[in-house]
């Protein structure tokens, strides 16, 4: 069992768009889509989608969700605490950046800590993380050692607190339970660089800051 993952940065923000493939069967999840390039629909060309998995609902994350549901017809999921994001400019925060551009749309199933997905013969974890917005989620592959991230923790950084939703505690929160998983994972994040999770365990200022 393996899963390949290819990054790239969409949107008016640059959020990373990741291209999960699970190699037996070929099925594909995208996670997060802050815009449908051509780019990404030549990469998906032909190629059978399963699923938009949703870190969280801010529109860097989400303005391409509409496009690429109709290009593919894959499962729309988010967390229940974000899903309102979906059909709403202002609870996604478009309205402050790009008023207008979002198109509204209708999750297709709502997640929740401990869900899990499978996406051919690898399996994802859903980690409920809040603290970047309330329903932020984090997936996880045990067998592959893969972690994707979403605005909760960046390379060396983590995600900002001060948006409607978000809280200092719950992110710190969070940020310990990834501290807490057993084993490395290659760590792909909604923004900038992927990492590793021992990396963030040694040099991560938010990470150390918990101690232990
Ligand atoms: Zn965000
Ligand atoms: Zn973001």
């Amino acid at each position: 069992m393996a899963l390949t993952v290819e990054s790239l940065p969409q949107g008016p923000v640059q959020a990373n768009t990741h291209i999960i493939t699970d190699t037996v069967t070929g099925k594909i999840a995208v996670v997060d889509a802050g815009d449908c390039t051509a780019y990404l629909k030549e990469r998906l060309q032909g190629r059978q989608v399963e699923y938009i998995l949703l870190t969280h609902g801010h529109f860097d994350h989400i303005l391409g969700v509409a496009a690429l549901k109709e290009l593919t017809d894959a499962e729309v999921c988010i967390h229940a605490a974000d899903a309102d994001c979906l059909s709403s400019e202002e609870k996604s925060l478009c309205s402050w950046e790009c008023a207008g551009q979002q198109t509204p749309i209708v999750p297709d199933r709502l997640l929740h800590e401990g869900d899990v997905i499978s996406l051919g013969e690898s399996v994802l974890h859903v980690l409920h993380t809040p603290g970047h917005t309330k329903g932020g989620v984090c997936y996880a592959d045990y067998e592959n050692r893969i972690l994707f991230t979403g605005d909760t923790l960046f390379c060396l950084t983590a995600g900002r607190t001060d948006f409607p939703g978000g809280s200092d505690e719950e992110l710190l929160a969070s940020l310990i339970r990834l501290r807490n998983l057993d084993g490395d994972f290659t760590v792909y994040t909604g923004h900038n660089r992927v990492t590793t999770l021992n990396q963030e365990r040694m040099r991560n200022r938010y990470m150390r800051r918990i101690g232990q």
